[in-house]
């Protein structure tokens, strides 16, 4: 077994861990393998053991990567962050953007969006744990946000995305990830169709599943400790 194999049976079952304890089919939960900074040979090994989704931060680069592993039926998920030159790249390429924290941003990837692929899946950014200078919507200003982008043709708003401050404490973690769990019900019950949580890294995954993720993103654990900057 390689070395990604095995390290993606090790997440897997991680992830089965933490949703038996607290009473989860495993299936709710996706797997999102973050290849940022690994080569197409990584994510060849990755799909080898099964893994069909990988989320990247660095579009450019992803773009790249993608060309050369375009012979693999792979689902491209952008989690970085998303400046206004970038956003034809992400509509044209990717399947899912989780990183929406401004409407402008929704509408460019909407109005450029091309019109034979299936609508561009997006999650809102939140800033869970307030801090100022961080990414993300103020979880105040989420539900406004939420309807704008709901109306726009070429997406469809799956749900929230959080990156929340380390903390090596469980309970803390798990709190803030309550946070966003509780946002997305207060969404779904003012009336909008939202199945996403995308919350959860290597060193939360647990807390974010216990507390309702879907989605966890995993990098370290899957392909090692990041050493480069991209090119
Ligand atoms: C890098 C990154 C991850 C993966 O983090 P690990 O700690 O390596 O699992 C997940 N989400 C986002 C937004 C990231 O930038």
């Amino acid at each position: 077994m390689t070395t990604i194999a095995g390290n993606l049976q090790t997440v897997r079952d991680r992830i089965a861990a933490a949703c038996a304890r607290v009473q989860r089919p495993a299936s709710e939960v996706t797997l999102l393998a973050v290849s940022k900074t690994f080569g197409p040979e990584a994510v060849r090994e990755a799909h080898a053991a099964g893994q069909l989704a990988f989320g990247e931060n660095y579009i450019q680069e992803a773009v790249e990567k993608m060309a050369l592993l375009a012979d693999l039926p792979l689902e491209w998920h952008c989690i970085g962050p998303i400046q206004s030159n970038k956003t034809r790249l992400v509509a044209q390429h990717f399947a899912w953007a989780h990183t929406i924290d401004r409407l402008k941003i929704a509408q460019r990837l909407s109005e450029q969006r091309p019109p034979g692929l299936p609508p561009l899946q997006v999650c809102i950014q939140v800033n869970v744990d307030g801090g100022a200078t961080k990414a993300g919507v103020a979880p105040g200003e989420t539900p406004d946000l939420a309807r704008e982008i709901a109306a726009l043709p070429g997406l469809r708003l799956r749900g929230l995305m959080t990156i929340p401050e380390p903390s090596d404490d469980f309970a803390a973690q798990v709190a803030v990830h309550e946070r966003a769990a509780q946002l997305l019900r207060d969404l779904r019950e003012a009336g909008l169709p939202l199945d996403t949580l995308s919350m959860g890294m290597t060193a939360d995954l647990e807390a974010a599943i216990v507390a309702g993720s879907t989605m966890v993103r995993i990098g370290t654990a899957i392909f090692g400790g990041r050493t480069r900057k991209p090119a």
